[in-house]
C-alpha cells in the first residue's frame, strides 16, 4: 500500500478530531448535539457496508464491519437518546442515567472491536463479503432491541398520556413510524441474510434502506414541527417556567396547551373540552360572573377579566384574563386563558387594612383618653378657680379671668359695673351659732345671690364674707336695680339651718361701681393693678354704705 493512502487518512483523521472538537465545544442545544451524534452513525452503516464490498483485502473488509456494527451498537443509545429528547423526557435523564443507559452499547462495541475467538463474527471464503456470525453477534441484536423496545415504550407512554401536548404526540406519532420502518428492515434483514442465509438468496442493502427512510422520517419531523428551533424550545421553556398559569383553547373550547404552573390548581388535560361556566361555578368569584361571561361567550374579540378565588390548602387568588387569538382576518381561533397568582397583593391589602383597623381603633381610645384628660383638666381647672366653701368663683379667678375679661371690654368699649357686698354683724352669727352653722348660713347666702342673678353675671367670693360681683354690659342704671334686686332678695330670704327653729336673716352692704364712659385710649399696662384700684373704690363705696347704716347700697363716682 502506498504511503500516500495513509496520509489521506491521517488528514480524514485530523478533520475529523477537529469536528469532534467543535461539536463539543461550541455551544449547540444538547438536542442538536444527539441529533448530529445519531445522524453521523445512522450514515456509517451503509458507508462501512459499501467499504467492505469494494476491497478485496480481508483485514481492511473486516475493519469495515467492525465499524458498521459498532456504529450499529451505538445506534441503540443513539435512538433512545433522541426519543427521550423528542418526547420531553430528556430532563429527567441526568448525567449518571446517561452513563448507565450507554453501557450496554459500549460494552457490545467493545465486544464487536476484540471479537475474541472470532465470538462476533468469522470470514468465509477468505474474506469478509460472506462471512458467519458468532454468539456475541447475537448479543449485540439483543442489546439493540433492548434499546429499541425501552424507546418504543417511551414513545408509547408519551403518545398516550394525556399530559402530553398535542403537537408532541404528533412527533412521537411519526418518530414512531420511522422505528417501525427501521425494524422492519432490519429484522427483514437478519431474517433473510443471517437466520434463512443457507436456504435463501442474500439480499444486500435492507438494513441501510431501512436506516435511510427512518431517517427521512425523523428528518421530517425535525423540520415540520421545529424540534431543533431554538426558539421553538426557549417557546417551550418558557411558557413552563413563566409563574402564570397559561391555558390555550380552540375555537371548539378544546385546550390545546396546558403550562405546568396551570396544573398545579386546574386539574386540566390537553385534549379536554374546558367549559368556562362550569368552572366558574366551581371556584369564588370576586364579585359577579355575569358581565366576564357575557364578554367570554359574545364579544370574542374583546379580552376580558375576572378575580377567582380557589380553594386549596389555603385559599389563592388569582386574575383570570382571557384574550382571544385571531387569524388574518380577525376571526377567532381560539383563546389564552392566563391565571395570575395575585394572593401575596390580596393577603398585603388584607393586611394592611387589619392594621389600618387597629390604628383605627387605637386613635379611637387615644382619642377617648384624651376627651377624659380634656374633662378632668377642664375640672381641676374650674376646681382651681371655684371656693370649695360656696361653690362661687374664687380670688384666681378674679385675677386670672375677669382681669382678661375686663380688657375685653375695655377693648370694645362696653359698659361694665362691679359690686363688692360684706355680710352685716357675721361675727355675731358665728358667735350666736358657731363657726359651722355660720358657714352654712354664708354658703345659703351665697346661693340666694346667686338667684338675683342673670346667667351671664359672675359671682366671686372675695374673702371671708365678702364677694364681688360682676355685671357684664352693665350701666351705672341697670347696676343699682341689679344690686337693690341682690339686695332685697338676702334681706328677705330666711335660712333655716342646722336645728334651730328660728330662720337666720342675713343683710349685705353694697358698694358698687359702673365704668361707662370710655375716654381713656389705651388699655392699662397693669391691668391688676387697674382692677385693684376698681375694687378699692367699690372697697371705699362699701365702707360707706356700713357707715352710713348698712343693708344698703352705695356707688362710687368712678368716670374713669
Ligand atoms: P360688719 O361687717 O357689719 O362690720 O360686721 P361683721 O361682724 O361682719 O364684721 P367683719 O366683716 O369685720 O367680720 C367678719 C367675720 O366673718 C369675721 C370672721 O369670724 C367671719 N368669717 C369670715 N370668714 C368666715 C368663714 O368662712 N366662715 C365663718 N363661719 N365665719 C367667717
Ligand atoms: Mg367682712
Ligand atoms: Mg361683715
Amino acid at each position: 500500500m502506498s504511503l500516500s493512502v495513509w496520509y489521506d487518512l491521517s488528514l480524514f483523521l485530523l478533520l475529523f478530531a477537529l469536528f469532534v472538537y467543535v461539536f463539543v465545544t461550541v455551544t449547540i442545544t444538547d438536542m442538536r448535539k444527539v441529533y448530529l451524534l445519531f445522524h453521523f452513525l445512522m450514515m456509517l452503516w451503509p458507508l462501512c457496508q459499501f467499504a467492505t464490498g469494494v476491497t478485496r483485502d480481508g483485514h481492511l473488509q473486516l475493519l469495515y464491519v467492525t465499524l458498521s456494527f459498532v456504529a450499529l451498537s451505538m445506534l441503540g443509545s443513539g435512538w433512545l437518546l433522541l426519543t427521550a429528547f423528542l418526547t420531553g423526557n430528556a430532563s429527567k435523564l441526568g448525567r449518571k442515567r446517561l452513563l448507565l443507559l450507554s453501557i450496554p452499547a459500549v460494552v457490545a462495541a467493545v465486544g464487536v472491536v476484540m471479537n475474541p475467538f472470532s465470538l462476533f463474527v468469522k470470514p468465509l471464503e477468505g474474506g469478509y463479503i460472506h462471512r458467519e456470525y458468532g454468539p456475541w453477534f447475537w448479543v449485540v441484536i439483543v442489546i439493540l432491541l433492548c434499546y429499541f423496545f425501552a424507546s418504543l415504550s417511551f414513545l408509547f407512554r408519551a403518545f398516550h398520556s394525556c399530559r402530553t401536548i398535542l403537537t408532541i404526540k404528533k412527533q412521537v406519532k411519526i418518530t414512531l413510524w420511522g422505528i417501525f420502518v427501521l425494524a422492519t428492515f432490519a429484522l427483514t434483514d437478519l431474517l433473510l441474510n443471517v437466520v434463512l442465509r443457507e436456504w435463501l438468496p442474500i439480499v444486500p442493502g435492507l438494513t441501510s434502506a431501512g436506516i435511510f427512510i427512518s431517517g427521512l422520517f425523523f428528518v421530517y419531523v425535525i423540520k415540520r414541527y421545529n424540534v431543533l428551533d431554538i426558539v421553538s424550545i426557549a417557546h417551550e421553556d418558557v411558557i413552563n417556567t413563566i409563574p402564570y398559569g397559561i391555558m390555550v383553547v380552540d375555537e371548539n373550547e378544546s385546550i390545546i396547551e396546558v403550562n405546568k404552573a396551570l396544573r398545579l390548581f386546574v386539574d386540566v388535560n390537553v385534549g379536554d373540552y374546558f367549559d368556562m361556566e362550569k368552572f366558574l361555578g366551581s371556584v369564588r368569584i370576586v364579585g359577579s360572573s355575569r358581565r366576564f361571561l357575557d364578554h367570554y361567550k359574545y364579544k370574542h374579540n374583546i379580552l376580558s377579566q375576572i378575580e377567582i378565588i380557589v380553594e386549596q390548602d389555603t385559599l389563592s387568588h388569582f386574575i383570570l384574563q382571557a384574550s382571544p387569538i385571531v387569524d388574518s382576518y380577525r376571526m377567532q381561533i381560539g383563546r389564552i386563558l392566563m391565571f395570575q397568582d395575585i394572593s401575596q397583593e390580596r393577603y398585603l391589602v388584607k393586611e394592611l387594612n387589619r392594621q389600618n383597623e387597629i390604628l383605627r381603633e387605637r386613635n379611637h381610645s387615644l382619642d377617648s383618653i384624651r376627651n377624659e384628660l380634656s374633662i378632668a383638666n377642664q375640672k381641676l381647672k374650674e376646681m382651681a378657680l371655684t371656693d370649695s366653701l360656696t361653690n362661687c368663683y374664687n380670688r384666681h379667678y378674679l385675677t386670672e379671668q375677669l382681669t382678661q375679661q375686663i380688657k375685653a371690654d375695655i377693648q370694645e368699649r362696653t359698659p361694665f359695673s362691679l359690686i363688692l357686698f360684706d355680710v352685716d354683724f357675721f361675727k355675731a352669727i358665728n358667735d350666736r351659732f358657731g363657726h359651722v352653722i355660720g358657714d352654712e348660713v354664708l354658703y345659703r347666702t351665697a346661693q340666694t345671690v346667686k338667684q338675683a342673678l342673670r346667667s351671664t353675671d359672675i359671682l366671686i367670693r372675695y374673702g371671708g364674707e365678702e364677694f364681688i360681683i360682676y355685671f357684664p354690659d352693665t350701666d351705672h342704671r341697670l347696676a343699682e336695680q341689679l344690686a337693690e334686686q341682690v339686695r332685697l332678695l338676702v334681706e328677705t330670704t330666711h335660712i333655716l339651718v342646722g336645728h334651730e327653729k328660728e330662720p337666720v336673716s342675713v343683710t349685705l352692704s353694697v358698694g358698687g361701681l359702673s365704668v361707662e364712659n370710655f375716654d381713656i385710649d389705651h388699655i392699662p399696662d397693669n391691668l391688676e393693678g387697674y382692677v385693684m384700684g376698681l375694687l378699692s373704690e367699690a372697697d371705699k363705696a362699701l365702707y360707706q354704705a356700713k357707715s352710713n347704716g348698712r343693708n344698703r347700697i352705695e356707688f362710687a363716682e368712678y368716670q374713669k
